[in-house]
Parts: structure tokens; C-alpha cells; sequence
């Protein structure tokens, strides 16, 4: 039978809340669907961790993770006991890093019973993949300043783009835009103002579009790219975009589909010799940890997603069905979609219906 080995790791807050929602749902499907999950809980990379060791994470973390098809995890960060760039940096940075996840996967759609903030759209009018490249771009570290203090003062930071940096996102993004039904990518670009590396990234783009001949291509400039994302959502299918392009547009496109409690993110290594990550896009919510209200639905949708990745792809859809089938009904939502139900209720709910 079909296995994975998936490393547990609930983090901080909320996150030790909804992950056992994300587990729960995650073994009803491997039951409907055959295969079978061997778990790994881990309680590093959480910053009680940190106040007992120093650090986020012991120095073996790489040992101790081993050998897993996955990462499934929860969030990171407790700002009142442990700065945020420490926490972060210590944990899923190490893990993207480590693991080369180049690809940052933000699947964006407006689900029944969520209200969006946008006028006028309804279920099915938004759904997008927003594929981020996730390791070089605008985040490099090659840059200082120069006459600090001075009134000659000088600060700048280079963007590091190569073209196997390059070519390796735009590939996935194709290849993910040519399995959809719509056959649409857009581009992020800049190409007017940020005159050397944008140019050269939509000439990478043209290169590659030749090879996709059944994928339609368009490009917009970012600053249009985001007003025509709270405008005419509908307009786009899969968008790929630069580090920082896509930082923006990934918290854009989620917002505008009404809540970050749904939304989940793959940080994806298409290699499945190395683990990828899942996660949802939320943080530890601090202001509702410990009161078990905390919406479990980005935690099982981002499982949906690992899913996909180990080829069960059925399994992944059933998944996607409940969640959107359990938003359809009042009470089984959490309070910050109006509803009554809390974070257990809401999970078994997805998770009967998946069985
Ligand atoms: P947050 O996402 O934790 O919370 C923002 C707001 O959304 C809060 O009001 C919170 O209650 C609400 N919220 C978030 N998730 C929810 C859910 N599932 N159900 C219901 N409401 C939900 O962001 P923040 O407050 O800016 O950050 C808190 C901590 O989380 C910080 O330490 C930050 O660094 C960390 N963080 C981690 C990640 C991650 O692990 N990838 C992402 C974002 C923030
Ligand atoms: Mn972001």
C-alpha cells in the first residue's frame, strides 16, 4: 500500500490548535482513499523550544526530520517572548533554505459562506494559483551602506536573478498553468521602471511561453497586476511573479478572497527527494490562541495540498469538496466567518465529510 512519512510540527499559538484538525482530516482521507500516513511530531521550531534551549531548533534538526515525504506545519512565532525575525529565521527559513523550496504555492479562491470583501463576486469568480519564486530575486543579503551617518550617505541592495532561478519557476508555473482548465498564466513585471532584471524576466517568460503553445500569456506591471486583483479578479488563472512580486501579490490575492484563516501555501521542491513544506498562510494569532476558536480550515486545506503533491489527487479534491461543502453551512464555520462552531467541531466536520 501507499505510504508517506510526514514530519508533524504545530509550532506556536494557534498553530498547536488546528493542527490536530489537519491530522484528523488527513487520516480520514487516507482511509477513504488507501494509503496510509506514518506521523512525526516534533515540538521544535516553536518558541517554548526556544526558551528552553536558546535556540529555535536543536542543531540535528536535519537528523532528527530524517527522511519524510513532507512537512506539515503549523505556525511559528510568539512576539511577546521572542523577536519575530528570530523565530522565523530560525525555523522556516532554515527549512526552505535547506530543502531548496523554490516554489511558494498560494492556491486563491472565494469559497462558499466567506464573506468577500470585494462587491459583487460570488463562488467561482475567484481562483487562482499565485506562484512565487521563493530563494533569490529582490531577497539577497549583497548590498551595505556606504558613509553611514553622513549626509553622503549611501544604502543599496542588489537582485540576484539567475537563469536557473528563473527558468526553474516559470517552468513549474506553466506546467501547473497547462494542467488547469483555463490555460491562462500572467506574468509580474516591472519592465518600465526596474530596467534591467525586469526585461530580462519577461524575456525569459517569452522564451518559455514557446514551448507552452496551449498556454495563453499575458503580462502586467505590479502596480496595475495588484489594482486589477481587487478589480477584475476574475481575469486571471495562474500568475507567477518574483520574490518580492510575489510576497505581495500572495497576502493580496488571499485578502481578496476575504479571510487568511482559509488560505493555504505549499512550499514546494518539486523533487519529492527532499521534503516541501505546507502550511497555512496564517501566523500564531496570538490575540485567540488557547480558546479553541481558531478557524482549522487554511491547517487542512494547506493538507489538501500535500495531497496533490504525493500524486493523490483524488484524496486532495475530496478534501477541497469538504471544506467547501462545511463553509456552506453556518454552523459548522468558526466565529471569524460568523458562524458558532469552534476549531474541533469545524475539523470533524470537513473530516466526516471526506470519509
Ligand atoms: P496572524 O495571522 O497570527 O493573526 C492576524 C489576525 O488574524 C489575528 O487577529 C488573528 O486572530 C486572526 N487569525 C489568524 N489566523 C486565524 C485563524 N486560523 N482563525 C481565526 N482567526 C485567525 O498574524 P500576526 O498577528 O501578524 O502574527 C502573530 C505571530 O505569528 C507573529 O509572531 C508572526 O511572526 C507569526 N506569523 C507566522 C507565520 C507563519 O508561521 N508562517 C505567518 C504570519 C505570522
Ligand atoms: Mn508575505
Amino acid at each position: 500500500t501507499r505510504q508517506y512519512k510526514i514530519a508533524v510540527i504545530p509550532g506556536d499559538g494557534i498553530g498547536k490548535e488546528v493542527m490536530p484538525e489537519g491530522i484528523r482530516v488527513l487520516e480520514a482521507a487516507a482511509k477513504a482513499y488507501g494509503f496510509t500516513l506514518e506521523l512525526e511530531w516534533h515540538d521544535f521550531a516553536c518558541c517554548e523550544y526556544y526558551a528552553e534551549h536558546g535556540q529555535m531548533m536543536p542543531d540535528d534538526w536535519k537528523e532528527r526530520i530524517g527522511a519524510v515525504d513532507a512537512i506539515y506545519f503549523g505556525a511559528v512565532g510568539w512576539p511577546d517572548t521572542v523577536p519575530d525575525h528570530v523565530s522565523l529565521w530560525g525555523s522556516l527559513i532554515q527549512f526552505r533554505r535547506e530543502y531548496d523550496q523554490y516554489v511558494n504555492l498560494r492556491p486563491v479562491r472565494l469559497m462558499p459562506g466567506v464573506p468577500c470583501p470585494l462587491a459583487n463576486r460570488k463562488p467561482g469568480d475567484i481562483d487562482m494559483m499565485i506562484v512565487r519564486e521563493n530563494t533569490e530575486g529582490e531577497y539577497s543579503a549583497i548590498g551595505g551602506i556606504s558613509f553611514p551617518g553622513t549626509a553622503r550617505e549611501v544604502v543599496m541592495q542588489e537582485t540576484v536573478m539567475t537563469r536557473f532561478g528563473t527558468d526553474r519557476i516559470l517552468r513549474y508555473a506553466f506546467d501547473l498553468a497547462q494542467k488547469r482548465p483555463k490555460q491562462h498564466l500572467t506574468s509580474a513585471t516591472k519592465s518600465n521602471g526596474i530596467a534591467i532584471t525586469m526585461p530580462w524576466w519577461d524575456g525569459r517568460v517569452e522564451e518559455m511561453a514557446a514551448s507552452y503553445p496551449e498556454v495563453r500569456t499575458d503580462k502586467y506591471h505590479i502596480d496595475i497586476l495588484a489594482a486589477q486583483f481587487v478589480m477584475n479578479p476574475d481575469r486571471f488563472d495562474t500568475v507567477v511573479a518574483s520574490n518580492l512580486f510575489g510576497d505581495i501579490l500572495s497576502d493580496l490575492g488571499p485578502a481578496c478572497t476575504g479571510t487568511i484563516g482559509i488560505a493555504p501555501c505549499g512550499n514546494i521542491n518539486p523533487d519529492r527527494s527532499v521534503p516541501s513544506l505546507f502550511e497555512p498562510v496564517h501566523g500564531s494569532a496570538p490575540d485567540i490562541a488557547g480558546k479553541g476558536i481558531a478557524n482549522p480550515v487554511g491547517q487542512i486545506w494547506c493538507g489538501a495540498m500535500m495531497l496533490e503533491h504525493f500524486g493523490e489527487q483524488d484524496a486532495a479534491d475530496a478534501v477541497v469538496r469538504a471544506i467547501e461543502a462545511t463553509l456552506a453551512q453556518a454552523p459548522l464555520r468558526t466565529r471569524d466567518l460568523g458562524g458558532s462552531a469552534n476549531t474541533e467541531e469545524c475539523g470533524k466536520a470537513v473530516a466526516e465529510r471526506v470519509a
